[in-house]
């Protein structure tokens, strides 16, 4: 049985999937959108977005959806890159439109949304809420190694980090006030 794509996320990418993203703030601050739509939704407030690097379409919508859906790994990154894949038709993205395909997240990934974007074959990674916002409020992002980033570079993806950090921070702190269950919380 797979984890279920939740209806508001699949009417939310529907409906982003018509408009016009001009630069990366725009296309970032689709994913902080999605992570407070997440929260009215019983999820993580977490979201993520994969964009055609070419064309600036939309190609698939993630939110974390870790309690809603029973299942440990779906992590924001985790399901766009699951309907990315599907909707694409292949494993690994890399070949995916002329320049490839980016992703954006309201936060920095874990050490599992590390590997996921490894294997994804995205070739760009941006992120908004730092690592340490993520622990500020209790997320236990796994033991990442420091030379994360550099190790991604190597493997020739493009990273950036703290787009929009306090869009997306705020974000973070309004779950963290409104008592949201911190699912990994040791
Ligand atoms: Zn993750």
């Amino acid at each position: 049985m797979d984890p279920a794509f939740p209806v508001w996320l699949e009417d939310m990418e529907q409906a982003a999937r018509d408009q016009t993203f001009k630069d990366d703030r725009e296309k970032m601050m689709l994913a902080v959108r999605t992570s407070a739509e997440s929260i009215r939704h019983q999820g993580g407030p977490f979201g993520a977005a994969i964009f055609d690097r070419a064309t600036h379409q939309l190609v698939a919508l993630g939110a974390n959806c870790v309690v809603p859906c029973n299942c440990s790994h779906w992590h924001a990154e985790m399901v766009a890159i699951y309907r990315a894949e599907a909707a694409s038709g292949r494993f690994n993205l890399r070949a995916c439109g002329e320049q490839g395909y980016e992703l954006f997240s309201s936060c920095e990934p874990c050490v599992m949304c590390i590997g996921g974007t490894l294997w994804a074959g995205v070739t760009r990674l941006i992120f908004g809420a730092l690592d340490e916002d993520a622990r500020t409020i209790g997320f236990d992002e796994g033991p990442k190694h420091p030379e994360w980033q550099a190790y991604l570079r190597a493997r020739q993806v493009e990273v950036v980090g703290g787009l929009c950090r306090e869009e997306a921070r705020a974000v973070l702190q309004r779950y963290s006030d409104d008592s949201g269950l911190i699912y990994n919380a040791t």
